[in-house]
């Protein structure tokens, strides 16, 4: 496999491998974040929540007040009564935003359904309390406040649970926070629970008569409620908020004020009833003293909410930090760790790559392939620009050589060629011959050596001059080499001088080849000068390769005897 495809199957398996790692981290860490974020407003839902439970049950206060007070009531009694109704309202109305922006459809629409029921139970008990309020003291029927006040606890009696169902999504969210806020509810069903015991001292006080035996029985229940609430908000602030003072010190204000003053007016109401004496109290002045006394649950309810509401905010904070930190951390990683090492791998396999692709094309001779230019000065600049130099240095070598090649090939050609006519020279046929000559009679094949003289060639020099005569050489070696075959050997011997060597030629071949030259050249204007065409003959002589005649130098003589009585006999002849 190549590097380049190992490098990036390398890369692809490490960004895989390492995305992989941090999409888990992150969907983790998101998934925190998230839960905490929602458990942040479940727990302000769950405040508003408790706090329209504590004031449909703190409106019960005026309400008992106002219907136990003459006609018309006094003016701030009138006035607490529109406060009271007017938090209420407030609270409700604030609950109802919170619950809107829910997320999930099912539960927002049934807390919505369950507050606008809440709601409308506290607008029966309302006009309940406001019928007998318009009444004189001395025409409310017994039963009718009574119905009033149960009405006005129902009320309160579906804010509990309300409370208990908005929380209870952030009490899954962890032991400390699940601790806070089972123990504020607790501390809110305590209040509700004290509200309702001087609730029960309404009827008897505004009329002025004892206690009914169904009220005794109800005191002692709400009592007993009282105490398994008291007992649940202790174990439960003693396990999560035993180091907190300010969560302590409100248990120990509600210890002394409504454990301590509070119960002590009512075992002091109580006692006077027993006596089977009424105690000579309106509603409005229990009031007056009684509920003071149970302020500090609600402090105690704020402080473990406040607390809750701070945990909330803190585990929210600390996991958009840890997704914070998680996001810094791919991103130094990505621009740290898989961008660098992209890049230098690519520029160092892209550089390989190309190295290889240069070093290659020059090793296959193409000198004139181009080496780019080193961007930066680096081991990468360096292996670019010493693969310049190699390359230089080869086109150097190489037109060296071609030099080279090209003068041996000058010399070899004017070692062995005539300079006038082209052919070869006297030194050359005979080193050719020779070879041909012993390889011919070592077979026993034909050849023959021919010696062809211009007749009366001093003539034309001495008539139309040198440079007419080296024309009419050039044009006889022209006639002789267009008869001759290929494979017989032609050189210029001398002066005005051929020799041939025809291979695989007998007697009757010789005549044929030499004749057909003879005529040729006859008949060939060699030459033209002043107008005048120049015609000459010339005279052959040939020997025939034989047992007697078996080296050049013999058939040279004998072809050189026979050229001789050529032109002895009247030249213009072939004689062999
Ligand atoms: P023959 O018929 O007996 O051969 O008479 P010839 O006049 O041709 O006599 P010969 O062959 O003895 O003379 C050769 C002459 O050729 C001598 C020389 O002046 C001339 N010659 C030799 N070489 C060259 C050359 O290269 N160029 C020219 N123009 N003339 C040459
Ligand atoms: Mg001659
Ligand atoms: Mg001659």
């Amino acid at each position: 496999m190549r590097i380049k495809t190992r490098f990036i199957l390398y890369i692809t398996a490490w960004t895989l491998t390492l995305a992989g790692l941090l999409g888990w981290l992150a969907h983790k860490q998101w998934h925190e974040y998230a839960e905490n974020h929602h458990a942040v407003r479940d727990v302000e839902r769950t405040i508003l929540a408790l706090k329209v439970f504590e004031m449909v049950s703190r409106e019960r206060g005026p309400s008992n007040a106002m219907m136990g007070a003459p006609l018309p009531a006094p003016a701030s009694q009138a006035a607490a009564l529109t406060t009271a109704r007017e938090h209420s309202d407030a609270a409700i109305n604030a609950l109802m935003s919170g619950l809107q922006q829910l997320d999930d459809d099912d539960d927002r629409a049934t807390l919505v359904n369950a507050l606008l029921q809440l709601q409308n139970d506290l607008q029966t008990g309302r006009r309940k309390v406001d019928t007998l309020i318009a009444m004189p003291v001395a025409q409310r029927p017994g039963e009718t406040i009574d119905d009033a006040v149960t009405a006005m606890i129902a009320v309160a009696g579906r804010a509990s649970p309300l409370a208990t169902r908005v929380s209870g999504a952030a009490e899954q969210r962890g032991n400390t926070l699940n601790d806070l806020l089972v123990a504020a509810r607790a501390a809110a069903e305590l209040r509700e629970q004290a509200g309702q015991l001087g609730s029960q001292f309404t009827r008897a006080l505004i009329r002025q008569e004892p206690l009914t035996r169904q009220t005794v029985e109800s005191i002692e229940r709400i009592i007993g409620h009282i105490d398994i609430m008291r007992m649940l908000v202790n174990n439960r602030v003693a396990r999560c908020c035993a180091d907190n003072p300010d969560i302590t010190g409100a248990v120990t204000q509600m210890d002394q004020q409504y454990f301590g003053d509070g119960q002590a007016l009512v075992n002091q109401v109580l006692l006077t009833w027993r006596a089977s004496v009424v105690p000579q109290m309106t509603t409005g002045e229990f009031a007056a003293r009684y509920v003071p006394t149970m302020n500090p649950i609600v402090g105690l309810r704020d402080a473990l909410l406040l607390q809750a509401s701070k945990q909330a905010q803190a585990a929210e904070s600390r996991s958009r930090n840890s997704l914070l930190w998680l996001g810094g951390l791919t991103a130094a990683l990505v621009l740290l760790l898989i961008v660098p090492l992209c890049l230098f791998g690519y520029r160092l396999l892209n550089a390989l790559t190309t190295s290889a692709n240069i070093i290659k094309a020059l090793a296959a001779g193409k000198l004139d392939t181009p080496v780019p230019t080193p961007v930066r000065s680096d081991e990468i600049g360096d292996v670019l620009s010493a693969i310049a130099i190699l390359r230089d240095h080869s086109q150097a070598r190489q037109a060296l050589q071609i030099e080279r090649e090209a003068l041996i090939a000058d010399l070899h050609e004017a070692a062995t060629t005539d300079f006038l006519t082209g052919a070869l020279n006297r030194r050359a046929f005979q080193s050719m011959a020779t070879v041909t000559v012993t390889q011919t009679a070592r077979r026993g094949g034909y050849c023959s050596v021919a010696l062809l003289d211009l007749d009366h060639f001093k003539r034309v020099n001495d008539t139309w001059g040198h440079d007419v005569g080296d024309v009419v050489i050039r044009a006889v070696s022209e006639r002789c080499r267009i008869n001759l075959r290929s494979s017989d050997l032609f050189a210029r011997y001398g002066g005005e001088e051929f020799i041939f060597l025809l291979a695989d030629a007998n007697e009757a071949n010789t005549i044929e080849v030499l004749e057909r030259i003879r005529q040729d050249i006859a008949r060939t204007t060699l030459a033209t000068v002043d107008g005048q065409s120049l015609h000459l003959t010339v005279s052959v002589g040939f020997a025939q390769l034989s047992p007697q005649q078996d080296t050049l130098e013999k058939l040279a003589l004998a072809a050189d005897r026979h050229l001789y009585d050529a032109k002895e006999r009247g030249r213009n002849r072939v004689i062999g």
